[in-house]
């Protein structure tokens, strides 16, 4: 007799237990009371069922106290217990009449108290002790002992334990129904709240996206399933089959058809379709050929649609999908949606933080931490590190001349312009207002100056809001600085003196860090 099934249920073990409690006490108060105040109808010829009753109180009062003050999870205490009702409520219906009993009713109430608030398991389990009691116990024993007759079968008695039978499979069977409900309900919980923490857990995007695809399909158990979220102008996400869950990206022009993943984002209303058509979901279609009884949930973080999640049902007729699965499937998805949305969220201030808002290239800040990062390398490989500063030739004259938008006109293609010029290791920054810094890793002095030039020329021609030059000023480790800021310091000079110089040129560092050679004089 255990009571384990409970174990992770709504109402903790422990509130059951209190429950079960004060039913026992119930029964032993109706024991009294029946024979003490109304002795002249439930007789008890023997005189013992009154002090029996107080002591079965007292002992099941002690051991559920002793359970709750030793921290017991108490699984044995509890079936003892049960053992313990049934031994009680056998010697009282023994005691005051056997089969005749008036009190075999508080059998039933045990059995039905049991089964309710334990489990419908344990009520049967206790409905076949007490019925064991009844006929082989309780009916010998009056039999026997009250009534001087020899012990024999005794037919009522068999009677009266086949309804507790009858009454407890009756009582198991209505409340196993409930149960269950309560079961599924708290399985739903559990699996949402195991998605949430997932989800949790997973820093990308695309991350999300095969998290739900995959608690889709294997817990959920659909053939197979896609999520599609947009971010930041490119579709992203995965596919879950019994194979494998794959991810994918794609330009947001595939999604962007008529077809059902649109059409989810636009209604944010979940979708049944029977058959995909391939010419208007060309994405999908190469995602999940041949789909067929896709159920379509839009992914909504507050109402607004941040992807799309398609789940092909395994069941061959529509009919065959729960209510219950679809509610889950929305839910899911929202979940999923609001950690996505988190995410692309924070991915875009990360991005904002890192970058500047008129130009799109690394600002300062992250330029800083780059320069530290590619000295800090330069010193370890003795790799060279080229750091060029670009300034626009009489930029106040550009606003003043043509006003401030053409001047962000002007900033915008420079910094596209610098784009085009820099590999893939460089780092090209906004420094400020219209100084512009760009970090060569693995180049020279000579380099330094040869990509300066190519700047030079280069933006006078992806510049063409108006006629544009620039001046650049050139220092490298370790030939001209061997710290951060010596190396911004000496390519300032050098900017200093082209712009000094007449403007439209190159200048590089004449500082050197070789220490002079001193000419021996004998
Ligand atoms: P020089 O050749 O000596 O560099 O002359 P300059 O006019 O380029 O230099 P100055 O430092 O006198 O002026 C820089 C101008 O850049 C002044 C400021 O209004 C303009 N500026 C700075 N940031 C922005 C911006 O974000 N947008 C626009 N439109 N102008 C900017
Ligand atoms: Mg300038
Ligand atoms: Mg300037």
């Amino acid at each position: 007799m255990t009571v384990d099934e409970h174990d992770a249920d709504l109402v903790p073990l422990s509130d059951r237990l209190a429950v079960l409690l004060i039913a026992r006490l119930a029964i032993a108060a109706s024991v009294i009371i029946a024979v003490g105040v109304v002795g002249d109808v439930v007789v008890d010829p023997s005189g013992t069922v009154e002090l029996a009753a107080v002591l079965y109180a007292g002992v099941t009062t002690a051991v559920e106290l002793t359970r709750r003050k030793l921290g017991w999870r108490g699984l044995l205490a509890v079936s003892a217990l049960l053992v313990v009702d049934g031994i009680f409520l056998a010697f009282v219906v023994g005691q005051t009449g056997g089969r005749d009993s008036l009190l075999t009713f508080l059998i039933y109430f045990h059995i039905v108290a049991v089964t309710l608030v334990a489990s419908y398991r344990t009520g049967l389990k206790v409905a076949v002790w007490h019925a064991l009691l009844m006929v082989g116990g309780s009916s010998a024993v009056v039999a026997y002992y009250l009534r001087g007759e020899d012990p024999a079968f005794d037919g009522a008695a068999a009677f009266r334990a086949s309804t507790l039978l009858v009454l407890a499979i009756g009582a198991a069977a209505f409340s196993s129904l409930n149960e269950r409900g309560l079961n599924h309900s708290r399985r739903q919980i559990q699996s949402l709240l195991d998605l949430s923490s997932d989800f949790e857990r997973e820093e990308w995007p695309e991350e999300i996206c095969a998290v739900l695809a995959v608690h889709v399909h294997r817990r959920m158990r659909f053939r197979r399933a896609l999520v599609v979220a947009e971010e930041g102008g490119r579709l992203i996400g995965a596919v879950a089959d019994d194979a494998a869950c794959v991810w994918f990206e794609a330009p947001t022009s595939a999604g962007e058809a008529g077809g059902v993943v649109a059409e989810c984002r636009r209604t944010g209303a979940p979708r049944l379709v029977r058959a995909l058509d391939p010419s208007a979901d060309p994405l999908v279609d190469r995602l999940l050929p041949f789909a067929h009884n896709v159920v379509a949930v839009p992914m909504l973080a507050n109402g607004a649609p941040v992807g799309v999640l398609l789940a092909e049902w395994a069941g061959g007729r529509w009919s065959g999908l729960p209510a219950s699965t679809l509610a889950t499937l929305v839910q899911s998805a929202g979940h999923a949606a609001m950690s996505l949305r988190t995410r692309l969220l924070l991915g875009e201030v990360d991005r904002l933080a890192r970058h500047d808002g008129l130009t799109g290239l690394c600002n300062r800040t992250e330029f800083d931490g780059a320069l530290e990062r590619e000295l800090s390398r330069a010193q370890r490989t003795g790799d060279p590190l080229a750091l060029v500063l670009v300034d626009l030739d009489h930029f106040k004259a550009v606003n003043d001349t043509h006003g401030h938008q053409t001047g962000d006109e002007v900033l915008r293609q420079v910094g596209a312009g610098l784009e085009q010029l820099v590999r893939r290791e460089d780092v090209a920054a906004r420094y400020g207002g219209e100084e512009f810094v760009v970090l060569l890793p693995g180049v020279d002095a000579a380099g330094g100056v040869a990509f300066a030039e190519r700047v030079r020329s280069g933006l006078r021609e992806a510049v063409d809001a108006v006629a544009l030059t620039v001046s650049a000023g050139v220092a490298s480790y370790p030939e001209n600085a061997l710290d951060v800021d010596a190396l911004v310091g000496r390519a300032d000079a050098a900017l200093y003196a082209a712009k000094r110089g007449g403007r439209d040129r190159v200048v590089a560092s004449d500082v050197s860090t070789r220490p002079a050679v001193v000419a021996d004089a004998g």
